[in-house]
């Protein structure tokens, strides 16, 4: 059996950065399924497919093949044979691929691949919906969630360290918007499971975050 620790929560509330630590204390592998919805978005907007275009949403997602595989530990996604790795991590492509998740398509689309990636390894999965449908039986179930403040400031602390000009409040707006339509839409909302554990990173440092889910996951007979 399978050690899997299912780790939800909105934009920016260092999910990803917690969860590559992690996997990598428990010789897990992170599955990042956010990336994987990117790289739909990222099919839609080279095929220009308007957000507005639900329908086309919907049928085109079929003829975009996601899958995954792992270099040097690190995850690649790979859209119909190409690495896509190094062109979904743009805002445009993450407030679009907050639009395609509200399609269930694309949802059941990539469901059966995010459940075939636990059912034989240990994995640390993050995302929306990991706790509440994709992994319901996890061993440990984390809601990871941080002010919208505290959020943006990460964000912007990150862009404006790689070069890029950007208005923290612009990006607090973004940030706003998205938790709003993954917390409303119908299908799989962005919620904590009724067994997950709330951490609100707002006041904590990443190395806490790590210790306190290592933590659980080892209460949790890992
Ligand atoms: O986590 P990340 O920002 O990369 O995710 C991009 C978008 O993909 C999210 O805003 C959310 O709408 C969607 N998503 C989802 N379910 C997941 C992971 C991501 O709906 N399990």
């Amino acid at each position: 059996m399978s050690f899997v620790i299912a780790i939800d929560g909105p934009a920016g509330a260092g999910k990803s950065t917690i969860a590559k630590a992690v996997s990598k204390k428990l010789n897990s592998i992170y599955v990042d399924t956010g990336a994987m919805y990117r790289s739909i978005a990222l099919f839609m907007i080279r095929n220009n497919v308007s957000k507005e275009d639900t329908a086309s949403i919907a049928a085109k997602c079929k003829d975009a093949d996601v899958t995954i595989n792992y270099e040097g530990g690190v995850q690649n996604v790979i859209l119909n044979g190409e690495n896509v790795n190094g062109l979904i991590r743009t805002e445009e492509v993450g407030n679009m691929a907050s639009v395609v998740s509200a399609v269930p398509e694309v949802r059941a689309h990539l469901l059966q691949l995010q459940r075939n990636l636990a059912a034989s390894t240990d994995v640390v999965m993050d995302g929306r919906d990991i706790g509440t449908t994709v992994l319901p039986d996890a061993n440990l179930k984390v809601y990871l969630t941080a002010s919208s403040k505290v959020r943006a400031k990460r964000r912007y602390d990150e862009l404006t360290a790689k070069g890029e000009s950007c208005d923290i409040d612009i990006i607090e707006k973004d940030i706003i918007d998205r938790d709003h339509r993954d917390m409303t839409r119908e299908i799989s909302p962005l919620k904590q499971a009724d067994d997950a554990i709330l951490v609100d990173s707002s006041d904590m440092t990443i190395e806490e975050v790590e210790n306190k889910i290592i933590e659980l996951a080892n209460a949790a007979g890992k």
